[in-house]
């Protein structure tokens, strides 16, 4: 069983329970799994393979727990820049309906390539349509060339226009297609072990994309195949006003009624809810991806996290898909979490205390890997798999900031990870992926991004 030992760190932040922070530190692992963590004098001495982290903060690797990966196609659209969700959802559909294998492929593998270039071991992708024959298996062979963990979805809309949805014809599929490619990706590609490098999820996409049929049967399937479940909900006051409109109810309503709340299920950005639907999904586990950025570029709102935080909801943290950050840095999304925390307290917003950087660092790693039901990532502890990224306190971003360089990650730039492993593998080494030609990748995305916006 191969072994690494990562020593002499600046600083390992462990996220462990008792949240220590060992300067010095480092850790042994053995096959990928964590055997013992402590100050660098109290390890082993050798191993297979020796990270010597000095001037470096170890990190454990970020959990991205919201994205539509294929959007990193369509950054900064004119049309699209300055206008609300439902618009810009109008202007981006009959875009993505170009979409084909190909395109899904190398926007998977440069997305998941930005994210792990800011830290991201595990990532969720939720693509909910298919056009032109793509699948799921195209981001299961794009996201195989990063080497990071992937969480890919087999989402769906099935509501158009004609029957009062939001999406035209020609990006909806029927809702038996739908049920039957979602078992046949769970079938082919779903891994429970521990350890896992490749996970499925079921996600229709929204209240005003998907018919109720199609929520209610999704979750059947998901719990008899043991998967988990995903949407958008409560995003913005259109999508309220929706729910109320077409349904009688709140969106958090609309999902208990649809059997869509419990330990199993998290949602994405879950803006506009009150005091008592925080408490309803406090009791049944349900959890959140909280994407500020993306609440932020669309005008959509600010989702009320310290009040999720001190009911005990679970919350992760996404940086939704890239046509409305307009990136996939998940760093930089750790510090508008933080930003937009204290926002959620000033004058005339609300009240209470600052969000901390470290509460943010908490919801980025270990709050990710609860959102997404895994045990085995988000803290660097016995057990758990060796999965970290390391920051190069010697750059100019970090200069002067060395009295608290852990809360520095956030308050400062967010910078580039210098090393990226991911279960005692190196995915990123000092600044480059391991296999991928970045200039190359990123030429090909630019030629399939402007063939898909003529
Ligand atoms: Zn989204």
């Amino acid at each position: 069983m191969p072994t690494l030992l990562v020593k002499n760190a600046h600083v390992l932040v462990t996220m462990d329970d008792g949240r220590r922070e060992i300067p010095g530190g480092g850790f042994l692992s053995r096959d990928g799994v964590i055997a013992q963590v402590g100050p660098t004098d109290s390890l082993p001495d050798t191993a297979d393979r020796v990270f010597d982290a000095a001037g470096m903060l170890v990190l454990p690797g970020l959990v991205n727990t919201h994205h539509h990966l294929y959007q990193s196609l369509t950054r900064a659209v004119p049309g699209a820049q300055d206008v609300p969700l439902f618009d810009w959802l109008r202007c981006l559909y009959p875009i993505w309906a170009n979409l084909d294998p190909d395109s899904v492929r190398v926007a998977t593998t440069l997305g998941l390539l930005e994210l792990a270039r800011s830290g991201c071991t595990t990532a969720f992708d939720q693509q909910y349509l298919w056009p032109n024959g793509s699948r799921v298996d195209d981001q299961v062979e794009g996201a195989g060339e990063v080497g990071i963990r992937f969480h890919a979805s087999r989402g769906s809309m099935s509501l158009s226009e004609k029957d009062g949805g939001l999406p035209p014809d020609s990006v909806v599929q029927d809702h038996g297609t739908i049920l039957e490619d979602t078992a046949r990706v769970i079938d082919a590609f779903h891994d429970p072990a521990r350890g896992s490098m490749l996970q499925i999820v079921v996600s229709p996409c929204s209240p005003f994309t998907v018919t109720e049929d199609l929520m209610r049967d999704s979750a059947v399937l998901a719990r008899e195949r043991g998967v988990r479940l995903h949407t958008h909900l409560a995003e913005t006051k259109d999508e309220v006003r929706f729910t109320l409109d077409r349904f009688g109810k709140r969106p958090v309503e609309y999902a208990a009624d649809l059997d869509w709340l419990g330990d199993d299920v998290w949602l994405a950005h879950a803006v506009f809810v009150d005091g008592d639907e925080i408490a309803r999904m406090a009791e049944t586990g349900t959890g959140v991806a909280h994407c500020p950025s993306s609440n932020m570029r669309l005008a959509s709102g600010i989702a009320p996290i310290a009040g999720y935080l001190s009911s005990r909801v679970p919350v992760g943290l996404g940086v939704d898909g890239s046509a409305s950050n307009d990136s996939g840095n998940l760093l930089a999304e750790a510090r508008q979490a933080m930003l937009l925390g204290r926002v959620a307290v000033s004058p005339g917003v609300g009240e209470g205390p600052q969000m901390p950087a470290r509460m943010v660092l908490e919801i980025a790693t270990r709050g990710g890997a609860d959102v997404l039901g895994r045990e085995d990532i988000g803290a660097l502890e016995p057990g758990r798999m060796a999965d970290f990224f390391t920051l190069d306190l010697g750059r100019v971003e970090f200069a002067g900031a060395l009295h608290d360089p852990v809360a520095a990650t956030l308050m400062g730039a967010p910078v580039p990870a210098r090393h990226v492993y991911v279960g005692g593998e190196p995915v990123i080494e000092d600044y480059h992926h391991r296999s991928i030609d970045e200039d190359r990748l990123v030429e090909q995305h630019n030629r399939l991004a402007a063939d898909l916006v003529r």
